[in-house]
């Protein structure tokens, strides 16, 4: 048994000064994949967009509960409170979000952030990361509120073909870095994981998720479902700055990786959206098989579309479905949300820190 009031000492061991000084880190060396320098070592910064883009999602800070459901949950149990084809639109809609959080958080945890080098872009990482488990947590609780079959909910991603389809496209490009042998490094592993972000930045993030954005803050617009509504708003901010961040390290890592970017690997991207765009396609129609909310499917086909060639061009990719435009403007101000009032001034939000809290 541990005595403590024996003294432990341990003799110190001399340091050598000129190798530990050494490791001191200059901001030039840092790299976002491959870097050689100590990634425990903040700053000095390199990588300053992503420590900026830290501290803006971190003031984004918010927690489901704080959203009153009470007005929803009326509305879901009143016989007459939705049609049948707005409650199938719900019930797809979270089924396919339920999981979706998840397989975003172990994208992170498990496999992207071992192979990120640079610290600051690991720091923002790490609050995204949160901010997944939050989004679980906003789905569960709008599940939980409104009395959904949680098992149908939650397995929605083996049972519904539409949502499967589209995780089965993803689950490769998670694999290919959750894979504890997997370690960036040579041409082919390094666009690996260029490939797998492009897919989890742009294609999931930046575009899964948004029929589904659109039809729950549709639904809000219209008065219905507002609690929902503005946790997916809360959800869609988050989303877009991770998506914008999701693309500065893109750039990044093609700026200090030349090499990667292949004629045939950027052939390769365009067939990955072609793609995404589709399965993105036949989940609008599956969830919406008549038009509801003055939305239909055929809209959706040109907002995917505009949506690609935005993502294409932050890439630096030229647009590949030319003269499409946004059928959706007001989705804009959606994102642009401001933190002092939602749109549909169901309550003023005001993260409370740690000002508020009382020792006594
Ligand atoms: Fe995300």
């Amino acid at each position: 048994m541990l005595n403590f009031d024996d003294e432990i000492s341990t003799p110190a061991t001399a340091i050598n000064l000129d190798a530990a000084t050494a490791k001191r880190v200059n901001a030039s060396d840092k790299r976002v994949i491959n870097g050689t320098t100590d990634v425990n070592q903040l700053v000095p910064f390199k990588h300053k967009w992503a420590w900026e883009k830290y501290l803006a999602q971190c003031a984004n800070h918010w927690m489901p509960q704080e959203v009153n459901m009470q007005r929803d949950i009326e509305l879901w149990k009143s016989p007459n409170g939705l049609t049948d084809d707005e409650r199938r639109l719900v019930k797809r809609n979270l089924g396919f979000f339920v999981t979706a959080d998840s397989l975003a958080a172990n994208n992170i945890v498990l496999g992207t952030y071992r192979q990120i080098t640079s610290p600051e872009c690991r720091q923002f990482l790490l609050r995204q990361a949160f901010d997944e488990a939050i989004h679980t947590h906003a789905y569960q609780y709008i599940v939980e509120s409104l009395g959904l079959d949680e098992g149908e909910v939650f397995n929605a991603y083996n049972e519904v073909a539409s949502i499967r389809d589209k995780d089965e496209f993803l689950i490769p490009f998670i694999n290919i870095l959750t894979d504890p042998s997997f370690k960036t490094g040579t041409l082919e592993t390094d666009q690996q994981l260029l490939r797998s972000i492009i897919v989890f930045a742009c294609i999931m993030e930046g575009l899964f998720f948004y029929v589904g954005f659109v039809q729950i803050l549709a639904l809000g617009r219209q008065n219905k479902m507002t609690g929902a509504a503005e946790q997916y708003q809360y959800i869609l901010r988050d989303e877009s700055m991770h998506c914008n961040f999701g693309i500065d390290l893109i750039n990044t890592i093609k700026m200090e990786n030349p090499q990667l970017w292949t004629e045939e690997f950027k052939a390769e991207i365009y067939g990955l959206f072609k793609r995404g765009v589709e399965l993105e396609y036949a989940y609008a129609e599956d969830t919406m098989p008549r038009g509801v909310l003055g939305l239909n499917a055929s809209q959706f086909k040109e907002y995917l579309r505009f949506i690609a060639n935005r993502r294409l061009q932050q890439i630096g990719l030229e647009p590949m479905f030319p003269g499409v435009t946004n059928p959706f403007p007001w989705m804009s101000e959606m994102i642009d949300l401001k933190k002092e009032k939602n749109f549909f001034e169901t309550r003023v939000t005001e993260y409370q820190t740690g000002g508020a809290l009382s020792w006594d």
